[in-house]
């Protein structure tokens, strides 16, 4: 907190004693300046009286001297002065004159007093009366008193007395006037801290109120009955603080729940368990983290309207909660849920945090508990549906030092929980290591791109019909700098999930290309078939960029096949036609590559405008195993080709039975490691020129 909010509130007190006391100085000033004054006015009156008083003594006997009745002659005035001030402090000058203003005698401490003293003299002959006059400087005082005898004027006697002899006296003046001030000050003080306190208590109630507030954004609401402003105040501030509290609790409800489920959000989510680790002290302060995803959920809102997969989703988040709550009282046995958190933490992820679930085992069984309760069908505005959910767990804090972390693995497992047994994983470190080998791996495969690493390798296909070499199949290879190869097997899946797949195939393909135009050039010709990854497929400006390559190459379109994988094109198969229509206008052969893997509906697939139909490997596979079923099928699609007008290749064919098996049902390509598998650009060309020799001895031959 800042320094402002921990400064006392009492400026109003320290006023207020500051005021009192500042008060009390100025009365206390005034009050001794006017006894100042006073003593200063009695302190003259006493000095003009004591000069007075002993000028007239001097009168007298400088009259007795005058007259002849004292017995010194008038020649003893300057001695009598000169020992007189000789023997006292108080005397600065004595003067004595005649009736004419002539000198009669004279003494002085300073000849700076001689001319005052000439002046008041004359004034007082003049006059004919006594003059009290301060000297004009260090407040001495002059007095000029005329030596009368009998009525008749003899001279005039002037005496000036010095003021020091004052001073200490009017310290002493002023002593009980200073111990009246600490008094005053003593009582005061006191008083007026206890009146100031008294009276701005409840603005320090006010204050403390205030303060707790600003610290914490809460505080029980202020009891204060002074029938003042302050209860006014205080009033004000409880209004408004029960508004704050709405607003907090309207904030919180905002930030940290799900507005659609009403379940605690992600956030949220993530601050429960953080909180949970943090007060985690024992080992066994464990907790699972679950993670969620409904697999069907997704395709399944992207048919709907938006109201409409608003009710869905709270079904689902209802379901959810439901399982969970059943979930907890049979298997962690908390008829309550205590300890429990079900959150949604995506779009369509939810998640629960079990707290006591220490060990990989419970928590796997707490898992496989939620998904059998999940995936029961249940039914929605008459559908039928079933969630099929997938689990992945964490523990908390094994798996992490904190939510974020936790949740994070927690998701990791979930990703290998779609090929994992009970759709559930528990996260270990192995799938850590996993995940960073891909990263590492997509890093690297960066640099590969940019290298130019990823060649195009092809692998022959058959015409049965000539048993020649008249069709290729592009397949992407890794040639590393030290000329080890690596198989799409390990990098496309991480090309697919890093989004590298696009320019990886881009690669491939502009490759396919010339390779393919040149062969043509070269007159020993070969259609080349390329295959197109889920996410080109789904640039709006795919056709236009295949056939800006094919252009680019100058390759005749006609000797281009794509193959697009049946799951790509019944993901959205209109859009697939749209897609497709350009390419097959411009002369461009399309395939539908791992035929018979997919779920597609044939009147669907009948509609799509393919030339190509490959059979995926694992039919030929199992005709190798004499699967009864697998012969029906590839029968079937050959059939199903014969009457759609298709041209159908089997692919993965390593036995001569298995060829000789597709060649007598009409089979029209054949391609696998029979006849080789994908190899570089120059060993192809290479094969198909050597292909090219045996015709022309062949014709020889026969001519
Ligand atoms: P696919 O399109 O089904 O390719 C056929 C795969 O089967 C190739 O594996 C090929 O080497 C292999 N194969 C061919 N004949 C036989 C056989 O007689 N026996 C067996 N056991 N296998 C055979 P490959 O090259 O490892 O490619 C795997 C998959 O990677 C491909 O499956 C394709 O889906 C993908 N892929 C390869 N190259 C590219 C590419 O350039 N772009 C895209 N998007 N995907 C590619
Ligand atoms: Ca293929
Ligand atoms: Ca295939």
């Amino acid at each position: 907190m800042n320094a402002a909010h921990d400064r006392r509130p009492m400026g109003l007190a320290t006023r207020a004693v500051a005021f009192t006391v500042g008060l009390v100085l100025l009365v206390t000033l005034v009050a001794t300046a006017s006894v100042w004054f006073g003593a200063e006015r009695e302190r003259t009156r006493h000095q003009q009286t004591l000069a007075q008083n002993s000028a007239r003594v001097w009168v007298e006997s400088m009259r007795q001297v005058l007259t002849g009745e004292s017995s010194a002659g008038m020649t003893s005035i300057d001695p009598t002065i000169d020992q007189v001030l000789g023997t006292r402090d108080d005397l600065r000058f004595i003067r004595v004159m005649d009736a004419q203003g002539r000198v009669l005698g004279e003494g002085a401490k300073s000849d700076a007093d001689t001319a005052f003293a000439t002046r008041l003299a004359e004034q007082a002959l003049e006059r004919r009366r006594t003059l009290i006059r301060p000297t004009g400087h260090d407040g001495a005082l002059a007095v000029a008193m005329p030596i009368m005898h009998e009525g008749r004027m003899l001279g005039v006697t002037v005496i000036a007395w010095a003021r020091e002899t004052y001073r200490f006296s009017v310290l002493l003046a002023l002593t009980p006037f200073f111990l009246f001030l600490g008094a005053l000050l003593l009582v005061t003080i006191p008083v007026a801290i206890i009146v100031v306190h008294r009276s701005i208590a409840p603005l320090d109630t006010l204050t403390q109120f205030a303060k707790k507030i600003a610290a914490s954004g809460q505080a029980a609401p202020i009891d204060l009955k002074t029938g003042d402003e302050f209860e006014t105040l205080a009033n004000a501030f409880n209004h408004m603080l029960s508004k704050l509290d709405a607003s907090m609790r309207h904030i919180q409800q905002v930030a940290f729940v799900d507005p659609i489920t009403q379940l605690p959000n992600q956030d949220r989510f993530q601050r429960d368990v953080d909180s949970f680790i943090l007060q985690a002290k024992a080992p066994e302060d464990a907790g699972a983290v679950l993670v969620f995803e409904f697999q069907r959920l997704p395709k399944l809102l992207q048919t709907l309207d938006p109201e409409a997969a608003r009710e869905l989703v709270r079904l689902v988040a209802e379901r959810f909660l439901n399982a969970v709550r059943t979930v907890d009282r049979l298997v962690r046995m908390r008829p309550q849920g205590e300890g429990m958190i079900a959150a949604r933490i995506g779009a369509q992820d939810f998640a629960v945090f079990a707290a006591n679930i220490a060990s990989p085992a419970d928590a796997a069984r707490y898992a496989q508990h939620l998904n059998a309760a999940l995936n029961q069908p249940f039914e929605w505005r008459s559908h039928k549906l079933s969630l099929a959910a997938h689990c992945g767990v964490a523990l908390a804090p094994r798996d992490g030092r904190d939510a974020d972390a936790v949740i994070r693995h927690a998701r990791m497992a979930l990703g290998a929980a779609h090929t994992a047994p009970a759709r559930l994983k528990v996260f270990t470190q192995s799938l850590d290591r996993e995940a960073s080998a891909r990263l590492m791996l997509e890093k690297e495969m960066r640099g590969a791109i940019e290298r130019n690493e990823f060649r195009a390798y092809f692998q022959p296909k058959i015409n049965l019909a000539t048993g020649r070499i008249e069709a290729c199949e592009a397949l992407a290879r890794w040639v590393r700098p030290d000329r080890t190869i690596v198989s799409p097997g390990r990098f496309i899946p991480v090309a697919e999930e890093s989004g590298l797949i696009g320019p990886l195939s881009d690669a491939i393909m502009r490759e396919a290309c010339w390779k393919a135009a040149a062969w043509a050039r070269a007159g020993t010709p070969a259609k080349v078939a390329v295959n197109v990854s889920a996410l080109q497929f789904r640039s709006e400006k795919f056709a236009e960029h295949v056939l800006g390559i094919v252009r680019h190459a100058g390759l005749c379109p006609s000797q281009l096949e794509l193959e697009i994988t049946e799951s790509v094109v019944m993901e959205d198969p209109d859009r697939a036609q749209r897609l497709i229509e350009p390419l097959r206008a411009a002369g461009v052969r399309l395939a539908i590559d791992d035929f018979g893997c997919g779920h597609s509906s044939l009147a669907a697939l009948s509609k799509l405008p393919f030339d190509v139909i490959k059979i995926d490997q694992q039919f030929v596979r199992a005709l190798e195993r004499g699967d009864a079923q697998a012969t029906a099928i590839v029968e079937m699609i050959l059939a199903l080709a014969r009457a759609l007008d298709l041209e159908v290749v089997a692919e993965g064919v390593e036995r001569r039975v298995e060829a000789e098996f597709m060649a007598e049902r009409g089979c029209h390509w054949i391609q696998g490691f029979l006849y080789g598998a994908a190899v570089s650009a120059p060993e192809f060309s290479e094969m198909l020129c050597r292909q090219a020799g045996e015709d022309v001895l062949a014709d020889d031959a026969a001519a």
